[in-house]
């Protein structure tokens, strides 16, 4: 859908078209307001698509002793059930003490496509960067660049689904946080590879990883090949490569564009040099061609809002319910502060945890929510509310709260 020049004010505009994004602008289209999704990238998805993340995780119950089950109803499920039935899966994976979903980037593109054209009240803006923000009396002034015209919203309610707590950063220093540097959750590179063949169980892992490590001592790959990790695709003969990066460590800085360069040439020189290099030592990826590459690098963390209420990796870890829950938790904390893999605490029991609506709103900044990977949650938290699924419940919630708030 196209921008109506007469249509500056909004009853809601969401800026950030990720899984968070997605999900707060189809509630609040549904809904009934006059909604803008705001997104820099041609692709709503965020992570999902661009870096090409490829499981849906946090969609499900925690238990797994019982048949697989939806965690958080609405836009979580739909996605979910739409790249099933696209991708022909009948249920998800049951990976050790977890459900996943695989999913293919391309098609939840095409969901998320799908899903945004079919609501009237909704207008999508792709290729728009939000770059100011001001309180108003009642709601507030947004404004964007779109094809190198700067251009100003207004809106009765606003929802940050950017990832990086953009309007906070904008608003004041007291409204957001990020961890030290050596502590944030690393990034990565991923990339696909097509016409991989073989059957790809925990020895095919082992032993690949056994030839990536003499392969580093050979010096034939560079150290940051350490990082990689492989998953099938949900397609025959296909599969994605995860390159977790150190990023310098303490000098990492996902809000520093010299730092993101960084990732993203090693992350690319790294994919390029595996590449090569498997074709000749490994047979199974002797037809591969060369990788999907990402539209960029995956970052797990950076700046958080600073709520009402801060959700800490002890209310999850003790299943904590709050009266005013409004999503679900249930993916363990799965904690990456290097490239050597995954730090994972599980729950205490096999139940979700409560996120209480205090973490995706603050007093001080009314009609302005927050959701996705930047809600009010501590450290260890933000490991298990990342996730997908946990990005689209709280995307659907904090619309179900500028939609009361509108009314
Ligand atoms: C390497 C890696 C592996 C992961 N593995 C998994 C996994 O297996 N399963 C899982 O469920 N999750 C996984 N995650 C986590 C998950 O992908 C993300 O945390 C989640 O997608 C975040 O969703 P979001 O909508 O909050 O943010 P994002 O997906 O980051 O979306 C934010 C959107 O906002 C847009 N944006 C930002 N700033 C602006 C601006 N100023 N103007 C306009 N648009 C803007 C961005 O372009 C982006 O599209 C992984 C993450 C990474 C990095």
């Amino acid at each position: 859908m196209t921008l109506k020049e007469n249509m500056q004010t909004w009853d809601v505009i969401i800026a950030g078209g990720g899984s968070a994004g997605l999900a707060a602008a189809l509630t609040a289209a549904r809904g009934g307001a006059r909604t803008l999704l705001i997104e820099r990238q041609s692709r709503l998805g965020g992570m999902g698509t661009n870096a090409l993340v490829h499981t849906f995780c946090g969609m499900y119950h925690p238990d797994t002793s019982r048949p697989w089950a939806w965690l958080n109803p609405g836009v979580s499920q739909e996605v979910g059930e739409h790249m099933m039935e696209r991708t022909r899966q009948t249920a998800p994976d049951l990976m050790g003490r977890v459900y996943v979903l695989r999913q293919h980037p391309s098609l939840f593109a095409s969901i998320a496509n799908d899903l945004s054209a079919a609501e009237s009240k909704l207008t999508r803006l792709s290729g728009a960067e939000w770059c100011g923000l001001k309180l108003l009396n009642c709601g507030w002034q947004v404004e964007l660049i779109s094809a190198g015209i700067r251009q100003t919203h207004e809106t009765k309610a606003l929802i940050d689904t950017t990832g990086d707590a953009t309007g906070a950063r904008w608003l004041s220093r007291d409204l957001w946080l990020q961890a030290d540097s050596a502590r944030l959750y690393r990034p990565a590179y991923i990339c696909g590879l097509p016409r991989v063949i073989g059957t790809h169980d925990e020895s095919w892992r082992f032993a690949l990883g056994a030839l990536i490590v003499r392969g580093i001592r050979e010096k034939a790959l560079p150290e940051s090949a350490i990082g990689a990790a492989f998953r099938d695709s949900p397609f025959a003969e296909e599969m994605f490569m995860t390159i977790d990066l150190e990023a310098g460590q303490a000098q990492w800085d996902p809000l520093d564009p010299a730092k993101r360069a960084e990732v993203e040439i090693t992350g690319c020189h790294t994919a390029m040099r595996m590449w090569t290099y498997l074709r000749k030592q490994h047979s199974d990826f002797k037809n591969c061609p060369p990788p999907i590459l990402p539209a960029q690098a995956g970052i797990r963390e950076s700046a958080r809002y600073i709520g009402d209420f801060t959700l800490t990796g002890k209310s999850l870890a003790t299943c904590q319910r709050y009266e005013d829950d409004v999503a679900l938790a249930g993916w363990p904390m799965e904690m990456r502060e290097n490239a050597r893999g995954p730090k994972l605490r599980f729950f205490d029991r096999p139940e979700p945890a409560g996120i209480p609506a205090g973490c995706l709103k603050n007093a001080r900044t009314p009609g302005l929510l927050f959701a996705g990977r930047c809600i009010s949650a501590d450290h260890e938290a933000l490991a298990s509310v990342r996730v997908m699924g946990t990005c689209m419940a709280t995307g659907q919630a904090a619309a179900i709260m500028a939609l009361k708030s509108v009314s």
